[in-house]
């Protein structure tokens, strides 16, 4: 097994994730989806993670009890994407990964070229200075970043 697999999680276990569960839930309805239990499954499942997942990671788990095929996840990923509740990351269709959008809470990330896969950072921000001091000079509040470096990861570099 090769070293990056074993990079520490710390900090992945969210505090109170039936609240935000509930926020997200809420979220969703007022911006117009049924609350389904399907939704409900997607939402808590990706509140959980400790890392983005791919479609077949969430159509896959062992939480997703409503028998949802993996068109309805892919297509109630997508209304949660346009939501702005949820964000695709990655190089395309094929590699996709998905992301609880999370008020607070951002991380940057590392995703190969070749394999599509996708690591977070485990570094401290490196612009969390940056951001002050855009936030300072133009007015802006709230303001947010993701970064995404992309490269050849370990393995495809070895083949
Ligand atoms: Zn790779
Ligand atoms: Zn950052």
């Amino acid at each position: 097994m090769s070293k990056h697999h074993h990079h520490h999680h710390a900090g992945c276990v969210r505090p109170e994730p039936e609240k935000l569960l509930q926020d997200a839930v809420e979220q969703a309805r007022a911006s117009g989806l049924r609350r389904t239990k399907a939704l409900e499954n997607v939402l808590s499942i990706l509140i959980h993670a400790c890392q983005p997942l791919t479609l077949a990671d969430i159509a896959e788990h062992k939480d997703l009890d409503t028998g949802a095929d993996k068109a309805t996840v892919y297509r109630l990923l997508m209304k949660l994407e346009q939501r702005s509740l949820i964000r695709r990351l990655g190089l395309h269709d094929r590699a996709a990964y998905y992301t609880m959008i999370l008020p607070g809470e951002h991380s940057d990330y590392l995703i190969c070229n070749e394999c599509g896969r996708i690591e977070k950072l485990d570094i401290a921000c490196p612009v969390q200075a940056l951001e002050k001091q855009i936030a300072k000079s133009s007015g802006f509040k709230k303001l947010y970043h993701e970064l995404e470096f992309f490269g050849q990861c370990p393995d495809c570099a070895q083949n």
